[in-house]
């Protein structure tokens, strides 16, 4: 008898992503002015076309359990997507869609995991990686990349890190929280590594949508039999459509993973909220110029937040390629006095610019790089122009 708690579930923190957005939240609730450059989620409203399409699903009564792995409307438009976007060949029925891109992940990671098998996480990585993968029995391991990379893996890399217990790559293109994304060429070389290793990637393209300055999304399952077998492709409509809180993402995969995944699905969460996926469909079918405007507005915001930081003394950040992030090294502030206090790493800088500034940004410890925080730029202009004066006070204020 016992009533010890799961030290898998023990083994897990909490997302500070969402913490610390919630925290931005509440704060602006009370009153407070505060920049929020925190989770990844776009300022615009889901497009009018998407709403109205969930409206007329509750009115028509679209409100009952549809099939576990969605509706086979959702999944032709995701099939069709998955043709036309990004030149992939999946039938509806190796189309998965879920309760976002967190679900379709997890989904990934439960349906090829045995006790102890390892997965690579090229470091920085988006923080909920290492925890789907503990939650599922297996041990993430993760690869550090080099700045002068663009923080992007290569294969020696890889292949210092892969040992018998390798499973699977954990691929993020565009990527969070660095903003870099992935040529094709490098795609091709992970490929080959993936094939010749004969592992999985599980390619995390939720950002595909956003990429700018003459920058390209490929997908690595693209490459032809011997990787689309081993790939398994998420992504969701969280940040293309704006649909954050509507929680549809989806995964494809060859046949039998698509299988499992529903099976275990089927299991833990039964369908996705069925007027969401009505949503889903307009979103996926309807007019797309609103995703151009949002792309647009993020690309110019990407280019003035890049610039600004770059007049900032002590702190430099790679050229944002793609997603809606500025990834800023902070080292040169370690051991810097701000009032008497010494900085020793991204938390007290996280803390003191939300305390003392009304600036809330994401210290970057949890993503596998200490000295880091990342800046969501999925704010208004107006806001960035005001956190960014405000983040320069601050550094202005270090000795
Ligand atoms: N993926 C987004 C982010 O990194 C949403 C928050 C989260 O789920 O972590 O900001």
């Amino acid at each position: 008898m016992s009533l010890a708690l799961s030290e898998k579930a023990q083994g897990v923190k909490p997302s500070s992503t969402l913490a610390i957005t919630a925290k931005a939240k509440d704060l602006r609730a009370q009153g407070i002015d505060v920049v929020a450059f925190v989770a990844g989620e776009p300022d615009f409203n889901t497009p009018e076309n998407i709403s109205m399409a969930a409206i007329a699903a509750i009115r028509d009564g679209f409100t009952k359990y549809t099939p576990a792995a969605g509706t086979l409307e959702l999944k032709r438009a995701v099939s069709e997507k998955l043709a036309k976007f990004n030149h992939l060949d999946y039938s509806p029925e190796q189309i998965v869609i879920s309760n976002g891109g967190k679900h379709s992940l997890t989904n990934a990671i439960t349906v090829i995991t045995n006790p102890g098998d390892e997965f690579l996480i090229p470091a920085p990585y988006w923080l909920s990686y290492p925890e789907m993968v503990k939650l599922s029995g297996g041990v993430p391991v993760s690869v550090k990349t080099k700045k002068e990379n663009g923080y992007k893996v290569t294969v020696d890399e890889l292949e210092a890190a892969c040992t018998e217990r390798t499973k699977a790559l954990i691929l993020n293109t565009p990527c969070n929280p660095t903003g870099s994304i992935y040529s094709e060429d490098e795609l091709r070389a992970i490929a080959d590594f993936i094939v010749r290793k004969d592992i999985y990637v599980i390619a995390d393209e939720m950002y595909e949508y956003l990429v700018y300055g003459g920058n390209k999304h490929v997908s690595i399952a693209s490459f032809g039999e011997e990787i689309y077998k081993r790939t398994i492709t998420c992504s969701g409509l969280s940040k293309s459509y704006a649909m954050t809180g509507w929680r549809i993402g989806y995964a494809a995969s060859p046949l039998v993973i698509a299988k499992l995944m529903g099976s275990v699905q089927s299991h833990q969460a039964s369908n996705p909220n069925s007027i969401a996926q009505k949503a889903a469909y307009e979103a996926l079918t309807g007019n797309q110029d609103t995703i151009m405007t949002m792309v647009r507005e993020f690309e110019k915001r990407s280019v003035f937040l890049y610039n600004e930081i770059c007049k900032l003394p002590f702190v430099d950040c790679i050229k944002p390629e793609g997603a809606f992030y500025a990834f800023v090294d902070c080292s040169a502030l370690i051991g810097k006095k701000y009032r008497g206090e010494e900085i020793t790493g991204a938390g007290d800088i996280g803390r003191i610019l939300i305390e003392d500034y009304n600036v809330a940004v994401i210290p970057c410890d949890d993503f596998g790089i200490q000295n880091h925080i990342r800046l969501s730029y999925a704010i208004s202009m107006e806001q960035i122009e005001k956190g960014v004066s405000r983040i320069a006070e601050f550094l202005n204020a270090l000795s």
